[in-house]
């Protein structure tokens, strides 16, 4: 496995990553960009307070809902969604820039998101983060220790309809138990898109599809 997304004739492309919350997709994505020169990582807006290891800039940019709000109105953001009562969107500037200097751009984003930014760029790589079990994703929404018991609990209801969602949209499902391995099968979607290469199985051999 190469741990650089191959640059040879490469055009930047928009590549979503969703999943339900704790699932491990920050982690994943951050380590994605720091191995491939040429994928940046798009940086959200919110309007939720920041926990106590997030940095505003970095993890997102966290502004008040009349900000947010001012900036729908002037058509500023990509996609946006409310997830668990605040509101997320990806800043348009930003990824435009980004794919005009051949770069990508992955957003981190749930699924309705996810949605609008297939819809906007319809060659977007589409690529759903899944845990190995529902244990293992409550331990680590405890682990990482940002929520009190009930929005943990909200957040764990929600990955079901979450997960139910996406096999819609999403033609790219990676199991993150091993990160190390799901770090790169990641890269491998990533590369085979910037190829030009089908990432995503046959209909017949999707899981699920009738
Ligand atoms: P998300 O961005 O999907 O909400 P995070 O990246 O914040 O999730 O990860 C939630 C927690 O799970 C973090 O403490 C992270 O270190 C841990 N984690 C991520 N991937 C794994 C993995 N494969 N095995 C065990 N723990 C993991
Ligand atoms: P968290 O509060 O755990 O950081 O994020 C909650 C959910 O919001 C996650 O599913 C995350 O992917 C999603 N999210 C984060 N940023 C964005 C965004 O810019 N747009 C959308 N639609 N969802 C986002």
């Amino acid at each position: 496995m190469t741990n650089e997304i191959d640059r040879k004739q490469a055009r930047g492309k928009v590549i979503v990553v969703s999943g339900p919350s704790g699932v491990g997709k920050s982690t994943i994505v951050r380590e994605v960009c720091r191995r491939a020169d040429d994928v940046d990582l798009s940086v959200s807006l919110t309007t939720r307070k920041p926990g106590p290891d997030e940095q505003d800039g970095r993890d997102y940019r966290f502004i008040s809902e009349p900000e947010f709000r001012e900036r729908i109105e002037q058509g500023l953001l990509l996609e946006y969604a409310e997830v668990f009562g605040n509101l997320y969107g990806t800043p348009k500037d930003k990824v435009d820039e980004a794919l005009a200097a051949g770069r990508s751009v992955i957003l981190e984003i749930d699924v309705q998101g996810g949605r609008q930014a297939k819809a906007a760029y319809p060659d977007a790589v589409m690529i759903f983060i899944l845990p190995p079990d529902e244990k293992a994703l409550a331990e680590r929404l405890d682990r990482r220790g940002r929520d009190t018991a009930d929005v943990t609990e909200k957040r764990l209801d929600g990955a079901s309809n979450e997960i139910a969602a996406a096999w819609q949209s999403y033609d790219n499902m990676v199991i993150n138990e091993d990160l190390e391995h799901a770090i790169g099968e990641v890269i491998q979607i990533i590369e085979q898109a910037l190829r030009g290469e089908e990432t995503a199985p046959e209909p017949d051999e999707r899981i699920g599809d009738e």
